[in-house]
């Protein structure tokens, strides 16, 4: 008993020490909510900087995040310039570029921000390979942002060029003995993702009902097959694995996937929520840590990641759809412990991207503050972006696409545009 008493000891200072040695520790003053209440706005000074006393962000905040945005704009332009010329994805390449200007175009409305995204959505579309479907890693990533920048600049036949291409995927999508997987970054909750952001970009029609059901359809059986064929038909009807393992988180996981599939676009039936997602959503949660976070597989023990693409941060998204289609509270309790786990562990080594990184955490704040309301989580992904602030500071590890949207600076810069403006924030390429 001894010895198995200081093994466990043992364990535990193990992984406090690896927790350590993948986040920072939070050297940031929690949100007062005695601050946010107080009527005498003399006690607000520096309170909850950075949101003023009406619980606005300041706009000394603004400021600054704005001059620092012009900053790395400056600094990724200059990095791309020896990125690979090939790279035509959402993940790390020039899509993700593209989806980028259009969101700084989104939020600005400056006409060069669009030249901008058609500049380098352009160069993709050069480099499709047929060899994947998703958003993130696929053509229909290339595809659907080049789709939806023609239709900004009222290029009509280019933008139906892409949207015809991009719906000619759907037949290695569909296709009963492809090898396509089903998570988000290579598989079909990934190509689901693109039909239902040129729907929410151009308009209800410009794919068509009848092909989003196929695609959902290919979805649900694959997951209801597996399921059978694991025995867990009655815990966990919807069951999915890539690469033989079965993972929780958004990137490659039943999070990921259930999370698409809950999409009020994908217009799933209710009784096929009640009777599949509810039961597979709650055995996802019946596998959360103590802490509140989630693993990185359904075999996987330990609690160590905090990502979007493994761990809470992505979980929580899945969590948050799920209380707005079940109206459950349970759900959004879970979500706010996600949101507890992000504050303490979120600011990661591995830096400031969207995949893997402060951005990616900082967006599931944001998520958390659309579905509360509660300024507490607005303050915190402030705080995320004050951290992103002195990128390059810290001694992060340095991605290998330093300056893509996944995994490096553009998904920075891509969290500091959406957090001067929160009310519609969207982590992207994955919120619709
Ligand atoms: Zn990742």
């Amino acid at each position: 008993m001894g010895e198995s008493m200081s093994k466990r000891l043992k364990l535990v200072t193990g992984s406090e020490a690896e927790m350590e040695d993948r986040s920072f520790i939070n050297p940031f003053p929690d949100w007062d909510q005695s601050l946010s209440v107080s009527s005498d706005p003399a006690e607000h000074s520096g309170g909850n900087e950075p949101l003023d006393a009406d619980g606005k962000i300041s706009d000394a905040f603004q400021k600054k995040v704005q001059s620092k945005i012009t900053d790395l704009l400056q600094q990724m332009e200059e990095g791309l310039k020896t990125a690979d010329p090939h790279d035509f994805s959402t993940y790390t390449g020039w899509t993700g570029i593209a989806l980028l200007y259009l969101q700084l175009y989104r939020v600005t409305q400056e006409a060069s921000h669009l030249q901008r995204a058609l500049d380098y959505v352009k160069r993709a579309l050069r480099n499709l390979n047929g060899r994947r479907v998703s958003f993130l890693c696929g053509d229909a990533g290339p595809l659907a942002v080049g789709a939806v920048v023609h239709h900004h600049l009222k290029n009509q036949t280019e933008s139906q060029e892409c949207l015809t291409k991009l719906l000619q995927l759907q037949r290695s999508v569909l296709s009963p003995d492809s090898d396509v997987p089903d998570e988000l970054l290579y598989g079909r909750a990934g190509y689901l993702f693109a039909l239902l952001y040129v729907n929410a970009e151009i308009g209800p029609d410009a794919v068509d009902n009848n092909t989003i059901i196929k695609v959902v359809t290919a979805v649900l059986e694959s997951g209801k097959n597996l399921s059978k064929e694991e025995k867990k038909a009655e815990r966990c009807p919807l069951l999915y694995e890539w690469h033989k393992k079965q993972y929780v988180g958004a990137a490659h996981g039943l999070a990921g996937i259930y999370y698409m599939l809950m999409q009020p676009s994908a217009k799933v039936s209710q009784d096929t929520l009640n009777e599949l997602l509810r039961p597979s959503v709650d055995y996802v949660r019946h596998k959360k840590f103590r802490s509140g976070n989630y693993p990185s597989s359904l075999s996987n023990e330990t609690d160590r990641l905090v990502h979007w693409c493994h761990g809470a941060p992505g979980v929580l998204h899945m969590l948050i759809m799920t209380h707005k289609v079940f109206r459950d509270e349970k759900y959004l309790r879970d979500a706010a412990e996600c949101g507890e786990v992000i504050w303490q562990r979120g600011l990661l080594r591995k830096g400031y991207g969207l995949c893997h990184g402060t951005a990616g955490n900082g967006y599931a704040l944001l998520s958390l503050y659309h579905a509360t309301q509660d300024k507490k989580y607005l303050y915190r992904a402030c705080k995320f972006a004050e951290w992103c602030l002195d990128y390059g500071t810290h001694g992060c590890r340095i991605p290998d696409r330093p300056y893509s949207l996944f995994e490096g600076m553009a998904g920075a810069i891509h969290y500091l545009s959406d957090v001067i403006q929160p009310e519609g924030s969207r982590f992207p390429a994955f919120e619709l």
